[in-house]
């Protein structure tokens, strides 16, 4: 049974796939990109999802998104779309599962931190990072390192990459390097991602008390949604008005996305995957609705992200990842048995960064602990 026949010739399909790293007998019961998703959800990266963070660190409450609630997030918004485009649900389903796996602890303070320690040994990209894990890091399967996903999984992983890494990177990078899209599930999924962050970080802003609505009625996306709640709703207040509010942004961001890639898929007369990759970005906003979203974006990083409580947060875990790291190189001893390299310091830094990389964000205070505190044990 074609369980993709109901898709659109530019969606990606299984049978047209570029395939996995190493051949495999296709499954009995799922699609390849089935496989790829369920392969996903089982792995050890995943299930670290829930206890790294991305603005607030995982301790300073239990309601905050995680990434692991974020990347579901993600997942969901994606496949709603997808279905109305009629395009690989199953494989953006994968992505957006798999988009984050890479990410250090501490979010991207720990990533820029972690960057600026493998400046001598090659960077630290936490998009690479994640098609790493997927490719290399995860041991459960007998016959291969990884996972060994589709490569459309993986290009779709790898969404933003340096030139320098793309060409060491083979086929996977090639699309960097010419200028070329990725499937429309991935441009998707990326964009799933946007949709997913700018609107739960609203809301964890407002729950921590470190965003007011009042502040965020300046920006005007937001003020005509809470408007319109509130002429619906006269009288209605805290949690119910954010909610209200937010879900109508998401529906609007939405809804925009599928008209304005529906209209651009259309006039793009599209064939077959492949014209995909030759055309410009075609999963995008509507030019009115992406200048909406750019202010949502701008009024986060000025408020949220840069707030004097979550720089103190994030201040300290620099310290941390770049202590960690600093101890590592210089006493690799100090490493599990597994991290420890013989083969140079170069070969040495990339594996204290696999180690740091895949830290939770508590592992990595506990492991601070340990190896500066005495009697941390
Ligand atoms: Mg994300």
């Amino acid at each position: 049974m074609d369980l993709e026949a109901h898709l659109a010739p530019y969606a990606a399909h299984s049978a047209a796939s570029r395939g996995r790293r190493f051949s495999e007998p296709s499954p009995a019961s799922r699609s390849e990109f089935q496989r790829d998703r369920d392969r996903i959800i089982h792995s050890t990266a995943f299930r670290r999802l829930e206890y790294k963070t991305q603005v607030f660190v995982n301790h300073e409450g239990d309601l905050f998104r995680t990434r692991l609630t974020h990347s579901i997030e993600v997942a969901q918004i994606a496949r709603s779309i997808a279905r109305n485009l009629h395009l690989n649900e199953d494989l953006v389903e994968a992505i957006s599962l798999a988009h984050d796996l890479g990410h250090t602890p501490f979010g991207h303070a720990g990533q820029e931190a972690l960057n600026t320690c493998m400046k001598d040994y090659g960077g630290f990209e936490h998009n690479l990072q994640s098609l790493r894990v997927v490719d290399e890091l995860e041991e459960y399967y007998g016959a291969f390192d990884g996972l060994n996903l589709m490569f459309e999984t993986r290009e779709g992983i790898l969404k933003h990459c340096s030139l320098a890494n793309a060409r060491k990177l083979g086929d996977i990078g090639r699309r960097f390097i010419e200028k070329k899209q990725p499937t429309l599930e991935a441009q998707l999924a990326n964009l799933a991602d946007e949709i997913a962050y700018n609107n739960h970080d609203i809301d964890d802003g407002l729950r921590s008390g470190l965003l007011t609505s009042m502040q965020l009625d300046e920006v005007d996306f937001y003020a005509r949604h809470r408007r319109e709640v509130e002429a619906a709703y006269p009288g209605i207040g805290g949690r119910r008005a954010i909610h209200e509010t937010i879900r109508r942004m998401i529906n609007a961001l939405v809804i925009d996305l599928i008209q304005a890639s529906q209209a651009r898929i259309q006039s793009a007369q599209l064939k077959t995957p492949d014209d995909v990759r030759n055309a410009p970005a075609l999963i995008t906003f509507s030019d009115e609705m992406g200048r909406e979203a750019l202010l949502l974006k701008r009024f986060l990083r000025e408020n949220l992200y840069h707030h004097y409580q979550v720089n103190r947060m994030t201040s300290k875990a620099r310290r941390i990842i770049r202590e960690l790291f600093e101890a590592f190189m210089q006493e690799p001893r100090l490493l599990p048995p597994d991290y420890q390299m013989t083969t140079g310091a170069q070969a040495q830094a990339r594996k204290v960064a696999d180690y740091i990389a895949g830290m939770t964000d508590r592992y990595a205070m506990r492991e601070h602990r340990r190896l500066f505190l005495v009697d941390e044990i």
